[in-house]
C-alpha cells in the first residue's frame, strides 16, 4: 500500500484533464487529488490507474471511470453533513469521494465478494462510511431513509420506486438509465408527489442486476 510523490503528480494531472472536461467543483477535484486511485485497482493495472478510465476490479464488476466519478459527484452537489446513499459500492472509490466531501455514507453492493473485499480496504485508507450493506440496492434503505442524496453507479433498466419514495423534499436522485447505455438522469424531489426530471447526456455503466436467489 505504497503512496508516492510520483502518484501524487500523476493525481494532480488527473484533476486537470478532469478540469478541462468541465468539472468544476473544488471539492470534487481535491478529493480526486488526495485519494489514491491505484490501491483501489488490481496492482496490474497501476500504471494505468490515474488515466481516465474505467478498470476492471473483482467479480466481473469496474471501477468507474474518474470523469463519470467526478461528473456523479458535481451533480449531485454533495454538501458536509449530507445524508447519502450509493448503489454499488464496488472498489470504493466513488464511496471515497463522498466522504472526502464531508457527506455520511451508506453504501450497497450485492456481489459478496466486493462487499468484503471493500469493507476491510476502506478504513485501511482511514475512510469510514456510516454503513457498507450487503444487499439489493433495488430496495434501498427503508430503516435508513429520507436521503439527501442518492447516486446509482450501476446502469439501471429502469427508475426503482424505493429510491424516489427514500429522497427527502429537496433531495436528488441520479441515476444512469437504459439497457446497453444509459442516459444520466438527475430527478429533484419538489414535494410529496413531485420529481423534476433532467437528463445529463449518454453514458456507460456495468448492469444494475436484480437481487441473486
Ligand atoms: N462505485 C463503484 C462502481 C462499481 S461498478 C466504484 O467506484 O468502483 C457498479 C457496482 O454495482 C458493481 O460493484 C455491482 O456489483 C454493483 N451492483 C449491481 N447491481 C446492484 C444492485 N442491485 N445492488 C447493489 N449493487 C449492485
Amino acid at each position: 500500500m505504497k503512496d508516492t510523490h510520483k502518484h501524487q503528480g500523476l493525481r494532480k494531472q488527473l484533476a486537470t484533464v478532469l478540469e478541462a472536461k468541465g468539472i468544476t467543483d473544488q471539492k470534487v477535484l481535491e478529493a480526486v487529488r488526495k485519494i489514491p486511485r491505484h490501491l483501489f485497482i488490481d496492482s496490474s493495472f497501476e500504471a494505468h490507474a490515474y488515466q481516465d478510465k474505467a478498470f476492471p476490479i473483482a467479480a466481473e464488476q469496474t471501477i468507474s471511470q474518474p470523469y463519470t466519478v467526478a461528473f456523479q459527484s458535481q451533480t449531485l452537489e454533495v454538501k458536509t453533513d449530507d445524508k447519502v446513499l450509493e448503489i454499488g459500492t464496488g472498489s470504493g472509490y466513488q464511496t471515497a469521494v463522498l466522504l472526502e466531501m464531508g457527506a455520511e455514507v451508506y453504501s450497497i453492493e450485492r456481489q459478496h465478494e466486493l462487499f468484503k473485499k471493500t469493507s476491510l480496504f476502506l478504513p485501511k485508507l482511514g475512510y469510514r462510511a456510516k454503513k457498507l450493506i450487503f444487499g439489493d440496492g433495488y430496495k434501498g434503505l427503508p430503516e435508513i431513509a429520507p436521503f439527501d442524496k442518492i447516486i446509482v453507479t450501476a446502469g439501471a433498466p429502469f427508475v426503482p420506486k424505493p429510491l424516489l419514495s427514500q429522497l427527502k423534499v429537496g433531495g436528488k436522485l441520479l441515476i444512469p438509465v437504459g439497457d446497453h447505455t444509459q442516459i444520466m438522469t438527475l430527478f429533484i424531489r419538489k414535494s410529496a408527489k413531485e420529481f423534476e426530471k433532467h437528463e445529463l447526456g449518454d453514458f456507460a455503466f456495468v448492469p444494475m442486476l436484480e437481487e441473486k436467489n
